[in-house]
């Protein structure tokens, strides 16, 4: 792996999944650091900053949405995994609303997992170096702080989230097809389906639009993708 060794902090309480997890991202070049509970992974991630962290939603003392939540605060950068026993989507969407970046379904395939970190990291790094703002109707995106404002009101933005704004934001104007946002944002490592795109456009909307069940800004073009119109409201 290049450049210097990136750390993990795993938060999780199943001692065969951290044993797993810890085999595998050692294997993979990563140094690994872990919590049995919720309190203690927070602690070790102020103390440790690690560059990436896997997360267990059901944690014996305080559930794993309290614990991103809390991770987020820290550091709106970190990445972060939630593992989850539970295939719901609102579990999901609730995970990804408390600031996750991703979530894997229990069980999991470790590789999966380890391929979707990667992806995120590469992600983190390439938007480290573009402090850019853009106007999206009454929306100000920051795409250096991953935040949304409306007037007063502040969003946090995931890294799915920033890298599906950076992608229309750049083609403006112009349809973008659901496999290209597929291609460049999710690559072919992890497996996501049309209805990824799909999810992730619902949750921007609903930060950007007025009335996001009928969007002016983030276009829907009919069986190909979307479109993005910056125009003021
Ligand atoms: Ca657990």
């Amino acid at each position: 792996m290049a450049g210097p060794k990136k750390t993990v902090l795993i938060i999780e309480d199943e001692p065969h999944i951290v044993m797993g997890l810890r085999d595998a991202l050692e294997f993979e070049g990563f140094g690994v650091i872990s919590a049995g509970k919720g309190r203690d992974g927070i602690t070790l991630a102020r103390a440790e900053n690690p560059d990436a962290v896997i997360l267990d939603l059901m944690l014996p003392d305080i559930n794993g949405y309290a614990v991103c939540e809390e991770l987020r605060r820290m550091s709106p950068f970190m990445p972060i995994i939630m593992l989850t026993a539970r295939s719901q989507e609102t579990d999901k969407i609730r995970g990804l609303d408390a600031g996750a970046d991703d979530y894997v379904t229990k069980p999991f395939s470790v590789n999966e997992l380890i391929a979707r970190m990667r992806a995120i990291l590469r992600r983190a790094a390439r938007l480290g170096a573009a402090p850019e703002l853009v106007d999206i109707g009454n929306a100000k995106v920051s795409f250096s702080t991953h935040t949304l404002k409306v007037g007063t009101a502040e969003h946090a933005l995931s890294y799915y989230e920033v890298e599906l704004l950076r992608l229309l934001v750049e083609r403006a104007g112009q349809p973008v097809s659901r496999d290209e946002i597929l291609q460049k944002i999710w690559g072919l490592e992890a497996v996501p389906t049309n209805r990824t795109v799909d999810n992730f456009i619902v949750k921007l909307r609903k930060k950007i639009e007025k009335h996001p069940d009928k969007p002016v800004h983030i276009l829907t073009v009919y069986g190909f993708g979307y479109k993005l119109a910056t125009a003021p409201d």
